[in-house]
């Protein structure tokens, strides 16, 4: 799958080495000197290759310890109970499509003059001068990353924001953090071409309204994902699919057709590892262990952007809040410089909101972005499932000196 070997793992130590980077330039301000901070790109892409397959031995090890039979090969649906593999045909009660996705590329002219997330992993040499297209998770994340190592990065954003569909201050926050790290921001940009230059290296991207922004190395696409659902033969077994590939289920994982369900990206909910392997669990207990009302409940799912400085968030974003308690919403904020970059010449904000609604103020959402937010929001998460008001945050002893006390400490 994606997280593994082209998303979540080899994207986290490309994030690590990035943070480093910026760790180097603030150990200055700690007294250090003499840190050489030049990066061998290739030899961490070697190591994070090995890891990468390292950890492919350690699920197959696993497959194999479980005596789960595992066939390597396109499966594409005969009936509603029989698959191929080749010229393997096999048949089972229960089938669970999980498929995930790939990155989008669009049909304009010139688009396989760039890249995707997947090749962005296949980069044997650091690229000098990037185009990023995109405005989600993964154009911020790589866009971050690239900046922090020192690449020259310009981010193609379609329309005025980064993060468009999270709270207002995380995306206004993250532009202001990117620009900060020398990222160039270009906003309301349709890509309309993409060009190779007569050097046979460079591109250039072709803007709707007539801009041309010139001379990248690489150019990433990073405009979202596509179900992969297409190659299945879905067809011949009744399953329905959207026209965007997406395979529609009811709140337990069924397709429309019995004994047929499908978890993860391919369902179009949320796009995260986690969440599928929640909601496969709970299918699972559901059809085996007895537990007939076992589901993922798909509300407060805590996730993480691992951009520079990283962002949290959990629940309802104000907006989504105000439309659907009004008048009874009322919000915290902190914002603040946190104590690591107090010797440190490079600043990176902290900024919170907690979202609350209704006369017990419960919070509804929490949202922050800055030092540690990949960390603080795991605990935080149980929290607001559990249905934690205000006054309990309130009452929690504040941990000093730490950026997730102030979560504690809003007034
Ligand atoms: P996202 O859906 O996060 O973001 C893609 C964004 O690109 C859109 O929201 C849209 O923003 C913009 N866009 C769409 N079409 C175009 C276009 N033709 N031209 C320019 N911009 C366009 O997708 P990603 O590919 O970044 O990631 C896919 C999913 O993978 C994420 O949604 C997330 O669920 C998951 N993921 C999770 C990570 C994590 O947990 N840390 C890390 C990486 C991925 P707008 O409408 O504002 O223009």
């Amino acid at each position: 799958g994606t997280c593994v070997n082209v998303g979540c793992v080899p994207k986290k130590l490309m994030w690590t080495a990035a943070t480093m980077a910026h760790a180097f330039d603030d150990a200055v301000g700690y007294g250090f000197s003499g840190v050489d901070a030049s990066l061998d790109w290739s030899r961490l892409k070697a190591a994070r290759d090995a890891y990468v397959s390292r950890l492919n031995g350690i699920y197959e090890a696993n497959l194999n310890k479980k005596s789960i039979d595992w066939i390597v090969g396109r499966a594409r649906f005969l009936d509603p109970h029989t698959v191929s593999v080749g010229d393997r045909v096999i048949t089972a009660p229960h089938i669970v499509i999980a498929t995930g996705g790939s990155p989008f590329v669009p049909t304009v002219e010139g688009a396989s003059l760039g890249i995707t997330s997947d090749g962005f992993f296949d980069l044997a040499q650091q690229p000098r001068r990037v185009a990023v297209i995109g405005s989600g998770y993964i154009a911020v994340e790589i866009t971050g990353v690239l900046a922090a190592l020192g690449s020259e990065v310009t981010l193609v954003i379609r329309h005025d924001a980064v993060l468009r569909n999270f709270d207002s201050m995380i995306s206004g926050a993250l532009a202001r953090e990117l620009s900060a790290d020398g990222v160039t921001l270009v906003t309301n940009a349709v890509t309309s071409t993409l060009e190779m230059n007569a050097d046979g290296r460079t591109r250039d991207i072709l803007l709707a309204d007539g801009r041309r922004l010139s001379g990248f190395d690489t150019i990433l696409w990073a405009i979202g994902r596509t179900p992969a659902s297409a190659d299945l033969a879905l067809n011949n077994a009744g399953v329905q699919v959207n026209a965007d590939g997406v395979i529609p289920t009811d709140e337990f994982q069924n397709t429309n057709v019995d004994g047929i369900y499908a978890i993860g990206d391919v369902t179009g909910r949320e796009q995260l590892t986690p969440v599928a392997i929640a909601a496969g669990r709970r299918l699972a207990d559901r059809l085996f262990n007895g537990q007939a009302d076992r589901r993922l409940d798909y509300t407060n799912i805590p996730t993480v952007v691992f951009s520079h400085p990283p962002i949290g968030t959990v629940g309802l974003t104000e907006v989504a809040a105000r439309a659907r308690f009004g008048e009874a919403v009322r919000i915290y904020g902190a914002s603040f410089v946190p104590m690591y970059h107090a010797l440190t010449t490079r600043k990176t904000r902290v900024e919170m909101k907690l979202v609350c609604a209704g006369p017990e103020e419960r919070v509804v959402g929490l949202h922050m972005i800055g030092h540690g937010s990949d960390e603080i929001l795991q605990g935080f998460a149980v929290a607001l499932k559990m249905g934690a008001r205000k006054r309990d945050f309130d009452e929690t002893v504040a941990i000093h000196p730490t950026v997730a006390e102030e979560l504690v400490t809003m007034r």
